[in-house]
């Protein structure tokens, strides 16, 4: 049941009938159309910033048949990027075949706004750690996956190893973003989180690795999301800090942004080779422009990568809800999803999961 005072809060003009019909909008009205979806609480690394290097996977997977009927019902609700992450997801048998269904399924809505019920192709990222990507971006393109993003925090391999913990990773990985570029899953990007004192002295070879590879790089400020207590507002690296020390070696020239919802600030070098994106939640949010949910691994919806509690469509799912009753509590969660996170605020409070576990 939609409760009333939902409806009334999701009414935005050219969508007279509110919440309980039409694209699915939050109460600020905005329009969720990016669903990142967890398809393992396993990973293969432990990254110093990410995991304690002692805990294991902590939640369920669930059949890919579950995933793909969520994945389903949100398309029908207006989502049209889909990601795929984890965990690791490369770790998760039936990956392949699980990009095949995505790849049969259509949007619900054109560019325009409008209901269609011929619709488009999803776009169908990926985010992985590389590590097994050299075998699986090849048979990945050929279900029909468009583009993946690589977690790559060093570009020097002695720096790499000592991140993720685990030896010689960086020549799997550097071999994986490459099978990658080969096959066409471009542009491919390569996301670093820079941590004073640990990786900061990257930054200027991730900007000529860039240009020589041929891949965005995007450096991400690093977010209170570890399972460990590590984050200090000291160990961020900003965004300004990252522009002036690429500025001193090349100059930079911004990009336009790709989509109103863009969470990176973008550049290229004066001479137009090479890309940088900067993702910047802690000194620039961009909450307001938000278009994502996530689905866990075990089936629950997070509003926002800081919530306070998850939402059980799984469970809805296991006691024999509908379709219809699925949709309708997809959008009354989405009703609830948060203003904004409240990173470096006095009272900032951790969110009830950590990043490897919810799927960055
Ligand atoms: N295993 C895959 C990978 O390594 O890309 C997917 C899951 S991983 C949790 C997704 C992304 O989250 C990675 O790019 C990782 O660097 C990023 N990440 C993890 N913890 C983070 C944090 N505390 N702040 C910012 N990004 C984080």
């Amino acid at each position: 049941m939609v409760m009333p005072e939902l409806v009334a809060a999701g009414h935005t003009a050219g969508e007279p009938r509110g919440a309980v019909e039409g694209r699915l909008r939050d109460k600020f009205g905005r329009a969720i159309t990016d669903l990142r979806i967890s398809i393992t609480d396993r990973c293969n690394y432990k990254c110093v910033y990410c995991r304690t290097g002692n805990e294991g996977a902590q939640y369920a997977e669930l059949p890919i048949a579950d995933y793909l009927r969520m994945v389903r019902l949100f398309v029908s609700l207006g989502v049209e990027k889909v990601r795929l992450t984890g965990g690791e997801p490369l770790l998760r048998a039936g990956l392949v075949e699980m990009v095949e269904e995505l790849s049969r399924m259509r949007t619900a809505y054109l560019p325009d706004g409008s209901a269609t019920a011929e619709g488009l192709p999803l776009d169908l990222a990926l985010t992985t750690n590389g590590h097994l990507l050299e075998g699986l971006a090849e048979p990945l393109k050929r279900a029909g996956l468009n583009r993946v993003t690589v977690s790559m925090d060093a570009v020097d391999p002695a720096i790499f190893a000592a991140i993720t913990r685990v030896p010689r990773s960086y020549e799997r990985v550097l071999a994986g973003m490459r099978a990658a570029r080969e096959v066409g899953l471009g542009p491919v990007k390569v996301n670093c989180v820079l941590l004073r004192g640990f990786n900061d002295g990257q930054i200027e070879a991730f900007g000529e690795f860039s240009r020589a590879e041929g891949v965005i790089v995007r450096f991400i400020e690093f977010m209170p999301l570890e399972e460990d207590r590590t984050w200090r507002p000291e160990t961020v690296v900003r965004m300004d800090e990252i522009v002036a020390r690429l500025n001193a070696v090349r100059p930079l020239r911004e990009l336009p942004p790709n989509a109103a919802s863009e969470t990176a600030k973008r550049f290229t070098f004066a001479d137009g080779i090479g890309e940088i994106g900067i993702i910047a939640p802690v000194s620039r949010p961009f909450c307001g422009h938000c278009s994502r949910v996530r689905l866990t691994s075990d089936g629950k919806i997070r509003t926002c990568l800081f919530s306070q509690s998850d939402h059980d469509l799984e469970g809805l799912m296991v006691r024999g809800g509908t379709d219809d009753e699925l949709k309708a509590y997809i959008r009354q969660v989405v009703m609830r999803k948060e203003a904004r996170h409240h990173i470096g605020e006095a009272g900032f409070e951790k969110p009830s999961r950590s990043m490897v576990h919810i799927g960055g």
